[in-house]
């Protein structure tokens, strides 16, 4: 297996390995920040999708903040990114609330019952530690979405996920500073448009109430066809229409780190049922569980669709799950033992996720700059970090 030229000093280094490309997702920060520019919004790094730290530093050169999914992703976004830290959960503790309020710009809360029991402590604790006043946000539900992956689907029928307007008392916009809705998924801006129009809809008298929104994640940016015109028109015309709105927030994860990383592997071992099986050093459940989440087929440097090219395996995980399957790909050569092969996509949803199932080791963490021809270890994990989490 050739890798291809741009990799090709990766060729020598142990795997599994997740390799940040810094190159590609400077490239990326490089769009978000024109987008930032053009339509006078902020964008804010999901740290839900990445928080690779190492790589806080170049992110921050670019973006002004970080969004949390909890009080951890918080803690971390303070020690190592700075900047302005917003925080949402779909319910948070008391002590939770105690500690966010001494370093958050901005709590999210998820109803009416959160926002009732901790807005005031939020904003007292805040006072004692010395601080300005604390951002309050609500997240609401805008009750439409175009995603039809349901387990990632916030509008879903029955979800948890944000407010609704019946759920919410009269004057719930005059106790808060922002609203904010996240009910994207991998889509482009015509898809933005269509939410938007329905949280106006629903919303629209407490949008006029609030000073800031915040548009959630889901925005693709950064994937080519993405339409940044429409939304850069979208953002800007939403400023004309509340002259009250002095900061509209976008939160996106995956186009940040998107397209900005591999995961290499090798190939352990080759068997046969049917059809030829390449076990592979990594494990889908355990490195890449959106693979058999979401479902999808991860792109393979090199690799085509079954029976494109002359060689065709299935590629197969290490772990004892007999699903831990990745998909069917075709080679120009046979596959062999000690072969590398590069998952392309692989920074977002991936090493934020990873389990030690199993007893699979979890693979080292690297980046790699191509332009600078500079391979970076971060990370390497192995027997103390399965037993730390049991
Ligand atoms: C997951 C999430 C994001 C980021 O979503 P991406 O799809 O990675 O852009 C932003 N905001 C909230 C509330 C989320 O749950």
């Amino acid at each position: 297996m050739i890798l291809p030229e741009k990799y090709s000093a990766l060729s020598g280094i142990s795997t599994p390995a997740y390799v940040v490309d810094s190159d590609a997702l400077e490239k990326n920060l490089k769009a978000l920040k024109r987008v930032e520019d053009a339509s006078g919004c902020s964008i804010l790094l999901a740290l839900k999708g990445f928080s690779a730290y190492a790589l806080f530093p170049l992110i921050r050169k670019y973006l002004g903040g970080t969004t949390s999914s909890g009080i951890n992703e918080a803690k971390l976004a303070r020690e190592y990114f700075g900047g302005e830290i917003h925080v949402y959960n779909p319910a948070f503790t008391r002590a939770e609330i105690c500690e966010l309020a001494s370093f958050a710009n901005t709590i999210v809360f998820n109803s009416q019952s959160q926002l009732d029991k901790f807005r005031d402590l939020a904003a007292e604790t805040a006072k004692k530690c010395g601080r300005g006043k604390i951002g309050i946000g609500l997240r609401v539900n805008p009750q439409y979405s175009e995603i039809e992956t349901e387990i990632y689907n916030p509008c879903a029928a029955g979800s948890r996920l944000g407010a609704l307007r019946g759920s919410l008392r009269k004057d719930f916009a005059d106790k808060i500073d922002m609203l904010h809705f996240h009910a994207m998924c991998e889509q482009n801006s015509d898809v933005l448009g269509r939410v938007v129009s329905h949280f106006e809809n629903i919303f629209g008298d407490a949008i006029r109430k609030v000073s800031e929104v915040n548009f959630g994640g889901g925005h693709h940016i950064t994937k080519d066809g993405y339409d940044i015109g429409l939304l850069v028109k979208t953002v800007s015309d939403f400023y004309k229409r509340y002259p009250n709105i002095k900061k509209i927030y976008l939160e996106p994860g995956e186009a940040v780190a998107l397209n900005a990383g591999i995961f290499a592997a090798r190939v352990l071992e080759i068997s046969k049922n049917g059809r030829d099986i390449a076990i592979l050093d990594c494990s889908a459940p355990c490195h890449m569980p959106d693979v058999l989440e979401m479902p999808y087929r991860p792109p393979v440097l090199g690799g085509a669709m079954p029976g494109e090219k002359k060689h065709t395996y299935e590629l197969a995980g290490r772990s004892c799950l007999a699903g831990d399957r990745i998909g069917i790909y075709s080679f120009d050569e046979p596959l062999k033992e000690g072969d590398m092969l590069l998952f392309g996509d692989m920074a977002h949803y991936t090493m934020v996720k990873t389990t030690t199932f199993n007893g699979v080791n979890l693979p080292d963490i690297a980046t790699f700059s191509p332009s600078k021809n500079e391979f970076k270890i971060l990370k390497k994990f192995g027997y103390e970090e399965f037993k730390s989490r049991l």
